[in-house]
């Protein structure tokens, strides 16, 4: 049994008299420790699908399974810990807490796993050495830059031990530097056998 089955997603979005179809009959599995890549051009559809994915977001039309349970049984409550406890989010804009640096803003995730403080600080240390920031664990989001802040969001992300990691365009709008260091984490999460869905236009790199 796959992880995630989607079966003929249909998404629609009413505009006044218009109906706006984002998804028309959009069906795939994501086994556990498969590595899927979602392309198309910008309005296809990609993060409408990544949303319905995550939870955060239903089909118009179409089943969509998680561990075969389909979705729309789930009570809003029990949605929200699987959004908590499952998936990690990487998404275009970074949700990052103004009052925490870096390092608490990594760690966050990992309260609700449980874990014990040190083991949380521990990990997001590891994580944001990983992605280049082992100077900047002290800064706040303010007094990072939009790729540095991206990589924050990354760590966080990964802090949480997911089954599944969702990933909307992570290289949209990073610098080169940041490019690089994610597309490196990328193919390591791949080489871990980690369970991930990353949207983006060209993953010739990955
Ligand atoms: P992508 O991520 O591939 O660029 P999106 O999933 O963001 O595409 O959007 C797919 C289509 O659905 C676009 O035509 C977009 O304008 C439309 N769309 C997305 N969200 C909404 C919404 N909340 N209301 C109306 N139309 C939407
Ligand atoms: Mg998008």
């Amino acid at each position: 049994m796959a992880l995630i089955e989607a079966r003929s997603l249909v998404k629609a979005y009413r505009m006044g008299d218009q109906v706006v179809r984002a998804l028309q009959d959009v069906s795939l599995d994501i086994a556990e420790g498969e590595f899927v890549a979602i392309m198309g051009a910008s309005g296809s559809g990609k993060s409408t699908l990544m949303n319905i994915l995550g939870c955060l977001d239903r089909p118009s039309e179409g089943a969509f399974l998680i561990d075969g349970q389909d979705a729309s049984d789930f009570e809003p409550d029990e949605l929200a810990a699987l959004r908590r406890e499952r998936f990690g989010f990487i998404f275009q804009r970074y949700h990052l807490l103004p009052g925490m640096d870096a390092r608490a803003n990594a760690a966050l995730p990992a309260v609700y796993a449980g874990r014990s403080r040190d083991e949380r600080i521990d990990r997001a240390e590891e994580l944001l050495a990983r992605l280049g920031l082992e100077e900047r664990m002290h800064h706040r989001p303010n007094e990072l830059s939009g790729g540095q802040q991206q990589r924050v969001s990354i760590a966080r992300a990964l802090a949480q031990d997911a089954d599944l990691y969702l990933m909307d365009e992570p290289l949209a709008g990073v610098d080169a530097a940041t490019e690089a260091v994610v597309v490196d984490l990328l193919r390591t999460l791949r080489g871990e056998g980690r369970t991930v869905a990353v949207v983006h236009h060209d993953l010739d790199t990955v």
